[in-house]
């Protein structure tokens, strides 16, 4: 799509002059930038204020070396990331990914998605991204200790309970948290809430490990409700297999669905029973394999090498839980095609902007990932909250604010579409009310 403002082209000419070989971070900045058009017309003063030119350019990146050294006594350096986004609305918040695919434009990509998400959870929290071309799969717990610990050594002196609080993504979970923030504890001898997603022993909060795919649930289910459907019933399939896949699994079951296919980097699994939970967790957490492990347990499922077959299955409901454009245009129209009434991304920027295009143009029902995924984040600056009163809530208080907030980002996001004239496109909606809150702070703060 071209745009209709001049400005607005000039500023995504500029990413990409600026940005060069970073085709996921133009990608969502575009995304954002296109759904501006209408905002800017009604608000001048954020083209004068140069909010647009401004929100685009990380306020800090740092980038590092981390050396460590493997079981076999031989030296590996990795490359380490903290892109410090914008801190308009609150400290720094969001994850760290550890994976081999992991450059500059991933990391900013994300950073830059993270601002708007954070901003549509109604806390106050800014957004940043980091991670490293590190690969945790087939390494031994201690050479991930290793690797962790020269991590955080040199990103100990830029993060803080108050100025920048990572949490996990991809291949960071509750292990490599301990491991951060056992180092940054030891370096820094301070107690205090700088990393999310903590053992429950030392300052986590009950429903982070949850929360991710737990909220796409909340979120999607409000969705669904509006037009007088839920997932009571429907057939549901998802991608991934790591944490917000198996959260957002037991929860589609808990609200009567059934899950039957779910996924890794390698391959699928498709269960036509329903997907068997307590096996996926036993072989995705405990034991660290693979999926195609699963077939072993229960031989009536199939498992099918690569993971382009899973859109595919035929299913009421798609949530693509595993990776960045995971999902394309060919995939969009299969789903379409038979039957699927609704698509929420659970992973960030799973869906290419031409698959997103074939969904809107379908009516089928479109959850973006900044609304949809935004649970796990909003669950993390609970976790900031409860740190800083040195005090838990149950299960159950953590839950029901998850869902709260899961509402009120559904409904910020479908009034913010409809005030604008693009009712039910919650794509445009989300990144209009995400985008407003930040840019009013901006304005408010004058040029910094
Ligand atoms: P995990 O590392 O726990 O799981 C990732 C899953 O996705 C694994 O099954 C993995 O398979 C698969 N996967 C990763 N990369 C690829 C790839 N290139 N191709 C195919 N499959 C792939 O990560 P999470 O579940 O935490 O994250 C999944 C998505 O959700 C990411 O996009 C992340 O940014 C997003 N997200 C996560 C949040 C969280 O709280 N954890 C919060 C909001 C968004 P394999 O094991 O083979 O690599």
């Amino acid at each position: 799509m071209s745009f209709k403002h001049a400005y607005l082209a000039e500023v995504m000419e500029n990413v990409i002059q600026r940005n060069p070989a970073e085709p996921e971070f133009h990608q969502a900045v575009r995304e954002v930038l296109e759904s501006l058009e209408p905002v800017i017309d009604k608000h001048p003063e954020y083209v004068e204020a140069g909010i647009i030119d401004r929100i685009v350019e990380p306020e800090r990146q740092i980038m590092f070396r981390v050396p460590w050294v493997d079981d076999h006594g031989k030296v590996q350096v990795n490359r380490g990331f903290r892109i410090q986004f914008n801190s308009a609305i609150g400290p720094y918040k969001g994850g760290l990914r550890f994976h081999p695919s992991v450059y500059a434009g991933i990391i900013k990509f994300l950073g830059f998605e993270q601002i708007f998400k954070n901003s549509l959870t109604g806390l106050p929290i800014g957004g940043g991204k980091g991670g490293s071309d590190f690969d945790p799969k087939g390494k031994s717990d201690g050479e991930v200790m290793r690797f962790c610990q020269s991590f955080m050594t040199e990103l100990q002196r830029h993060i803080g309970a108050d100025t920048d609080v990572p949490a996990g993504d991809i291949g960071v979970g509750g292990r490599e948290i301990g491991f951060m923030y056992g180092q940054y504890k030891r370096l820094r001898n301070e107690y205090t809430g700088v990393l999310t997603g903590k053992g429950l022993t030392y300052g986590g909060s009950l429903v982070r490990t949850e929360a991710t795919g737990y909220g796409l649930c909340y979120f999607t289910e409000e969705m669904l409700n509006a037009v007088g459907k839920s997932f009571k019933d429907s057939t549901v399939v998802i991608s991934g297999s790591g944490n917000v896949a198996i959260y957002a699994t037991e929860k589609v079951h808990q609200l009567g669905g059934k899950v039957v296919a779910l996924s890794d980097s390698s391959g699928y699994i498709y269960d036509a029973e329903g997907i068997k939970l307590d096996t996926v967790k036993q072989i995705k957490e405990v034991e660290r394999k693979r999926i195609k492990e699963y077939v072993k347990y229960h031989p009536n499922a199939e498992y099918y090498e690569g993971c382009d077959g899973i859109w595919s299955i035929k299913c009421d409901i798609a949530l693509p839980s595993a990776t960045q454009n995971e999902l394309d245009e060919n995939d969009a129209k299969m789903l379409a095609a038979n039957g699927c009434i609704a698509v929420a991304e659970g992973a960030n920027m799973p869906s290419t902007p031409e698959a997103v295009e074939v969904l809107l143009n379908k009516g089928v029902l479109f959850g973006p990932a900044k609304a949809a995924n935004a649970g796990g984040v909003a669950t993390s600056a609970l976790e900031m909250s409860q740190n800083s009163m040195r005090y838990g809530w149950t299960f159950e208080e953590v839950d029901a604010k998850l869902k709260d907030i899961m509402v009120n980002i559904y409904k910020s996001a479908s009034e913010a579409a409809e005030e604008y004239g693009c009712e039910g496109n919650f794509v445009m909606g989300a990144n209009i009310a995400g985008f407003k809150k930040v840019a009013e702070t901006m304005l408010a703060q004058g040029i910094v």
